[in-house]
């Protein structure tokens, strides 16, 4: 479809592209839009996210959640656009029925494919032309707008462009860090911080961990960069690799992976058993009264996996078969100390493939309330292009929307 010219050309159909469009064409149904992808198809990560059935926002939009340059201005953002917005929009212009646990929502449906299809429909039946299998090159200023080079050769243009890329994760899904070139003649260097991974497996020397492959755990975690410890909580997996994952690790590894590459590695400590050292210890007294013959193994099963009971005690230089009868009190309180806050060296982190956002992109400070480019007005930037990521739970999708809304705000005022 090049050679057109559009109100309008959103480069990326992921979340925030397909929702900047069908913003705009609810409150402007006149004006025309070329939504452009990499893919055969729109929505590619989106169908992944929440496991296939997408976790599309949390009712606890709380700013600790989020990793930004400018907490103040994602605060004032929420208040635009916030998750009872998106649950709005969702359920009365796009007709998705919606469910929640706790603070997580979803589509009532609990597959992806559902906001996938709904944002499709919605936006194909008001005439945004969808041009797929198309990778944008180059955005340049013409003297209407803006020409988006494809890479067959033909140009797009347009009044307004977004940029709706996303970050350096899950490349297969299509975003690979593009915001950063295609922007590269609009911004300075420091209106840019770059793309690194989040939400992502954290790794440690210590290959002994490679024992505990495939356990999945509830557990707490606290992470030490040396500049104060963050805690979370949430299931613990760990990779065939030896790597730390799941929720818990996820929550925190935004800031391990900053420390890492500044040179510094942070400390992970496990709690296995989500108690305080004294009240596990009192677990572990009470049972090694109770069973006195039975191996530490089998005396403390009742309190933990196995598999890291037996795991835990080695490291912490016991014999799993060691009679229960011959703990000192001291004994006790290391093991418990031990099964409370096991000590882990972190070293290393996954690869943009392993990593289910990306921290950095465009500085939100260096763009104005409307996501707009102030040097270059009419040029937006959405999504995970935008530094901005929050943990798990459906804060990344939220930002998703509400970049969108707010940039959609701002292209219906200015056309
Ligand atoms: C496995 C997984 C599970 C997740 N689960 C959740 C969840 O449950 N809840 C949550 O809140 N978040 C979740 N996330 C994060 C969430 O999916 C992303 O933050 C969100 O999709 C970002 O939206 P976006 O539109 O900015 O970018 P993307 O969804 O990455 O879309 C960018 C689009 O731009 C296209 N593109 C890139 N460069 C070009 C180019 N040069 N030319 C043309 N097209 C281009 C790409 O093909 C892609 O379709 C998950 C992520 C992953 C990987």
């Amino acid at each position: 479809m090049g050679g057109y010219h559009y109100n309008c050309a959103i480069i990326g159909a992921g979340a925030s592209g397909l929702f900047t469009a069908a913003k705009i064409l609810s409150q402007r149904p006149g004006i025309s839009i070329a939504l452009i992808d990499s893919n055969p198809r729109c929505g590619k990560k989106l169908m992944l996210t929440g496991s296939g059935r997408c976790n599309f926002t949390n009712s606890n939009l709380d700013l600790a959640k989020y990793n930004t340059d400018d907490p103040a201005k994602l605060g004032r953002s929420f208040q635009k656009f916030g998750y009872s917005d998106a649950i709005d929009f969702f359920e009365n212009v796009l007709g998705v029925l919606t469910t929640n646990k706790g603070d997580l929502y979803y589509p009532a449906t609990l597959r992806a494919g559902t906001v996938v299809d709904a944002l499709r429909f919605y936006i194909e039946e008001h005439g945004c032309q969808m041009i797929t299998e198309a990778k944008v090159k180059e955005i340049k200023k013409s003297s209407v707008g803006f020409d988006i080079h494809l890479d067959d050769g033909s140009i797009i243009s347009s009044d307004k462009a977004v940029v709706a890329t996303g970050g350096i994760t899950y490349p297969k899904t299509g975003s690979e860090g593009d915001a950063k070139y295609l922007l590269t003649g609009f911004m300075s260097y420091k209106d840019f911080t770059e793309f690194k991974c989040s939400l992502v497996p954290l790794f440690s020397d210590d290959q002994s961990l490679k024992a505990l492959a495939g356990i999945r755990i509830p557990a707490t975690v606290t992470l030490d960069d040396g500049k104060g410890e963050i805690l979370s909580s949430g299931e613990l997996q760990i990779t065939k690799e030896g790597g730390l994952s799941g929720i818990c690790i996820f929550d925190l590894s935004g800031r391990a992976v900053r420390a890492i590459d500044s040179g510094i590695e942070p400390l992970v400590r496990i709690n296995f058993c989500n108690a305080e050292p004294g009240e596990c210890c009192l677990m572990a007294a009470v049972r090694a009264k109770m069973f006195p013959d039975r191996s530490l193994s089998a005396a403390f099963s009742g309190i933990i996996q196995r598999t890291v009971l037996d795991y835990v005690l080695k490291k912490t230089g016991y014999k799993c078969n060691m009679p229960a009868k011959d703990l000192f009190y001291n004994d006790l309180v290391r093991i418990a100390d031990a099964l409370t806050a096991f000590p882990v060296k972190i070293t290393d982190y996954g690869k943009p493939g392993d990593a289910q956002v990306s921290q950095g992109g465009v500085n939100l400070a260096s763009l104005d309330d409307n996501m707009m480019i102030p040097k270059t007005p009419g040029l937006y930037v959405v999504g995970e292009a935008v530094n901005v990521d929050g943990i798990c739970g459906g804060y990344n999708l939220q930002w998703a929307w509400t970049s969108a809304a707010l940039c959609a705000e701002g292209i219906i005022g200015a056309l």
